[in-house]
């Protein structure tokens, strides 16, 4: 289709050919050559109206217009609603009994840099498109993972390149990869590489946190030293998770690699799967039951953690311990009483954890999610109060007559411990921001 319509708009500089009522004319002269490129241009112009794409690029704009839908009243809201519902959906089938989780994670990020990663399938490229949901990726881990540390590992020209060492601070992790012009792909990516410099980054970890790395591998190639079933059979024996999200198809290693280790696979389709694939990937994976027979999973092991006393800004300026920068700011480990730069970390003179109590709890919540909410069915079962428990803001006092399952038909969603009623908004982001209900505080 479209390809074939370009070929006559690049066919030769000096020779014009355009196409009218089916018969090809070809024009030579540069005073010819306007007025013909004119004539084009009012083809392209009809094509359009025809609804035939002109060039490739058209093709890869979604139109997202196309997907909204107004309802009879001319509005979007059922439009809005319906996005909504996915995420709704997606909560209700997740288990609602409590899982075991690890907070204290540790992941590896391996970047393919291969050649492959310049491929323009996804837009602007792999590599660009790679980047910046890393960078997405990243934030929005450390926000649920307060306690985490990631680190990056670069894949190209055959071997595995640290690109950040384990760190728990997001800013300086991000600053590793803001410089596209170091991580330029060239050469072909190596998985074995790469993911026995990842292995090693993390052998030294106590057992309590977990252990992951996350591949995003653009090529259909890896080109290894050794054999890479040797470097999975270890990767099972330290209890490494390996998940891949490939952005050109599935390969086997791949495959194998996440099943042996209880990891996720997946094929970005296009940028949003992409996106979808990745962000999978930031709530904390349930931990996995031990498989040795007889063997239950051990009790948990009571950790040594330090809450530091932040320094104010007006302090007399002193060493870090983690730097030997002299500044004001920092946390005095509670212990040794040494001064380090941010927290969570590991104190670098006494070696307790200290962390601040809000990351804390902000990575409790995994481990006691908000009960879903139940959707009111219809104005009869609805509660007494005419408006959201949250935002005040007043409910339909009409029903919808249909709606899509796990939606309400008034707009009213329950919480099952204290009853009150939330809109569909509050619902939304009481499960997905707030990770608390403020009517009963669970
Ligand atoms: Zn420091
Ligand atoms: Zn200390
Ligand atoms: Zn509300
Ligand atoms: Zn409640």
């Amino acid at each position: 289709m479209a390809p074939r319509d370009n070929d006559f708009m690049d066919a030769g500089s000096d020779s014009d050919i355009s196409l009218s009522d089916g018969a090809y004319t070809v024009s030579k002269g540069k005073g010819k050559g306007k007025a013909t490129d004119k004539r084009k241009r009012d083809d392209k112009g009809k094509g359009k109206a025809k609804d035939v794409q002109a060039y490739t690029w058209e093709a890869s704009y979604t139109r997202s217009w196309d997907t909204v839908r107004e309802d009879e009243a001319g509005s979007l809201q059922s439009a809005v609603e319906d996005w909504m519902t996915r995420g709704r959906r997606r909560r209700l089938q997740a288990p609602a009994a409590a899982i075991r989780r690890s907070i204290i994670r540790h992941l590896v990020l391996l970047l393919d840099l291969s050649t492959s990663m310049l491929d323009r399938d996804m837009r602007p490229t792999r590599f660009t498109l790679t980047l910046q949901y890393a960078r997405e990726f990243i934030l929005e881990w450390f926000d649920q993972n307060p306690l985490g540390q990631i680190g990056i590992v670069g894949m190209r020209s055959g071997i595995g390149e640290r690109i950040c060492e384990m760190s728990g601070n997001p800013q300086e992790v991000l600053k590793t990869i803001s410089d596209r012009h170091k991580l330029l792909p060239a050469g072909e990516p190596s998985l074995q590489n790469a993911i026995e410099m990842a292995r090693n980054s993390m052998n030294h970890l106590p057992t309590h946190s977990s252990r992951e790395i996350l591949i995003i591998f653009g090529s259909l190639t890896t080109c290894d030293p050794g054999n890479i079933h040797d470097t999975l059979d270890s990767c099972v024996r330290y209890k490494i998770r390996i998940s891949v999200v490939a952005l050109a198809a599935e390969m086997k290693i791949c495959r194998d690699l996440c099943d042996k280790t209880g990891g996720q696979f997946g094929v970005a389709m296009n940028e949003g799967h992409f996106k979808d694939l990745l962000f999978e990937l930031v709530p904390p994976p349930a931990q996995q039951a031990s498989t040795h027979a007889g063997s239950t999973n051990p009790a948990g092991d009571l950790m040594m953690m330090g809450f530091p006393t932040r320094l104010p800004d007006a302090s007399p300026p002193s060493l870090c311990v983690c730097h030997s920068d002299l500044k004001s700011e920092g946390y005095i480990c509670p212990r040794c009483l040494a001064k380090v730069c941010d927290v969570p970390t590991d104190c670098d003179i006494c070696g307790l954890m200290i962390v601040s109590s809000p990351h804390l709890a902000r990575s409790y919540h995994h481990l006691f999610p908000v009960k879903p909410f139940d959707a009111v069915k219809s104005l009869q079962e609805g509660g007494p109060s005419p408006t959201c428990h949250a935002c005040a803001r007043a409910f339909p006092t009409t029903a919808l007559s249909s709606t899509a399952e796990g939606v309400s038909a008034v707009g009213r969603y329950r919480c099952p411990e204290c009853r009150n009623e939330f809109c569909s908004e509050c619902d939304v982001f009481l499960h997905d921001v707030v990770h608390c209900c403020p009517g009963c505080g669970k």
